[in-house]
C-alpha cells in the first residue's frame, strides 16, 4: 500500500457533508490536547495516502440496532417497510456488553484512537450505555455518540457527561416542526428541543467545555429556499449554544447509484482509518455498506487486529488503490463514489 488515494487531500472530512465551524465561545478544540490535534492528523494522513497502518484509528461500534423512530430517508426505516431482514439476521438486538468489553479492553495500547457508539440504532436504547461510554473514556478513547435525542432526559445527559462522553452529534433534520416530525417520524419537536437544551445546560454546569456539540441536517439535493432553511437551523442550535452545525447529502433509498458518473480513481478513505462493529458482532469496513455485503470479520471469533489486517479488508483496499472501486458490487452501487463529486 503507499500510493495516494487520488482526489483527497488535507483536511477531507467526507465528500457528502459539510460544517460550521463554532464561533470561538463555543470552540472545544483550545480544551482539548495536543493529542488530539495530532490524531485529527493521522486521520487526514490516512484517508489521503491511503496508509491503514497496524490497527483502525477509530471503530463504530453499534450498541443496538434497535431504533425509537421510522425516519423517512433512513436505510433501517426502507428494510423495515420493504421486510427486508439482510441488515438484522437475529432481530432487533443489544449489543453483548461483554464483547464490547473485550473489544475495548483488547484495544488498549494499539494506536486506537476513538470510538463512535452507533450505526443502525440509536445508542440511547442501549440500557447499559452510560457503562460503555465509561469503560472507552477510562480507556483513554475519544467517545461520541450520534443520537436523535428523543431518550435524552436530563439524569442521562448528566449520566453520559459524567461517565466521559467527549462528542455528541445531535441528528435534527428541519428548524420547522411540521417538516421535522414529517421527516423524524415518532419525534415530537418540542420535546427534542427540550432534551438538546437540557444537555447543553448540563455541559455547562458540569464545566466541561471540551465536549463537542453538533447539529447536523439532511438536506434535500435542489431543494427550493435552502438557503433560508440552513439560516434559520443555524439560527435555532447557535441560540442553544451548541457548536457545530453540519449539513448533509443523503443517499436515496431505491436510486441506482452505479449509473451514476463517479470518479474512476475514487478511493474510499474510510477503509485506511475506521472499522464497524455491528450490533452482532461482525465487522464491515463503512456506514455505506447497510446490506452487510462486505463483511471482512466477526469480532465475536477474532481480534480487531485480525480482522483489520486480514485478507478481506485487505482486499478491498487494494481494490480501491488500484482504481478498482466499481468491481465490488457494494462500492458500485453506493452513493459514496458519486456524492464525492457533488457539494452539500
Ligand atoms: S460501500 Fe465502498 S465506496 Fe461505499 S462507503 Fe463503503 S467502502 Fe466506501
Amino acid at each position: 500500500m503507499g500510493l495516494k488515494a487520488k482526489g483527497l487531500s488535507e483536511g477531507y472530512r467526507s465528500p457528502t457533508y459539510y460544517e460550521l465551524a463554532a464561533p470561538e465561545e463555543l470552540d472545544w478544540r483550545p480544551h482539548r490536547p495536543e493529542s488530539y490535534r495530532e490524531y485529527r492528523r493521522e486521520w487526514d494522513r490516512r484517508g489521503a495516502e491511503g496508509q491503514a497502518g497496524d490497527f483502525p484509528l477509530h471503530l463504530d461500534i453499534d450498541p443496538t440496532n434497535r431504533c425509537n423512530l421510522r425516519c423517512r430517508m433512513c436505510p433501517r426505516t426502507h428494510y423495515l417497510e420493504t421486510g427486508q431482514k439482510h441488515w438484522a439476521p437475529l432481530g432487533l438486538v443489544d449489543l453483548d456488553i461483554s464483547l464490547y468489553q473485550k473489544i475495548i479492553a483488547s484495544s488498549e495500547g494499539t494506536g486506537l484512537r476513538s470510538v463512535k457508539l452507533n450505526f443502525l440504532g440509536e445508542p440511547l436504547l442501549h440500557p447499559r450505555l452510560p457503562e460503555m461510554v465509561a469503560m472507552a473514556a477510562q480507556a483513554g478513547l475519544w467517545v461520541m455518540i450520534n443520537t436523535n435525542a428523543v431518550a435524552l432526559t436530563p439524569d442521562l445527559s448528566r449520566k453520559l457527561l459524567a461517565a466521559g462522553l467527549t462528542d455528541i452529534f445531535f441528528s435534527f433534520d428541519s428548524p420547522y416542526r411540521q417538516e421535522y416530525e414529517a421527516i423524524r417520524v415518532g419525534a415530537d419537536y418540542g420535546k427534542v428541543l427540550a432534551n438538546i437544551a437540557s444537555f447543553m445546560e448540563a455541559k455547562e454546569e458540569m464545566g466541561l467545555n471540551r465536549v463537542q456539540t453538533r447539529a447536523s441536517m439532511v438536506l434535500s439535493e435542489g431543494s427550493d429556499g435552502l438557503e433560508g432553511i440552513k439560516s434559520d437551523y443555524i439560527k435555532l442550535f447557535r441560540d442553544l449554544k451548541v457548536a457545530e452545525i453540519g449539513f448533509g447529502l443523503p443517499t436515496v433509498m431505491g436510486r441506482d447509484y452505479s449509473a451514476l458518473p463517479s470518479p474512476e480513481d475514487f478511493v474510499c478513505p474510510d477503509l485506511f482509518r475506521r472499522l464497524f462493529v455491528f450490533n452482532d458482532g461482525l465487522c464491515g469496513p463503512c456506514c455505506g455498506d447497510w446490506e452487510r455485503r462486505l463483511i471482512v470479520g466477526d469480532a465475536g471469533r477474532q481480534s480487531i487486529s485480525e480482522i483489520w489486517n486480514g485478507e478481506a479488508y485487505q482486499k478491498l483496499r487494494r481494490a480501491h488503490l488500484s482504481g478498482r472501486h466499481r468491481d465490488i458490487p457494494a462500492c458500485r452501487d453506493c452513493s459514496v463514489p458519486y456524492l464525492s463529486t457533488v457539494s452539500a
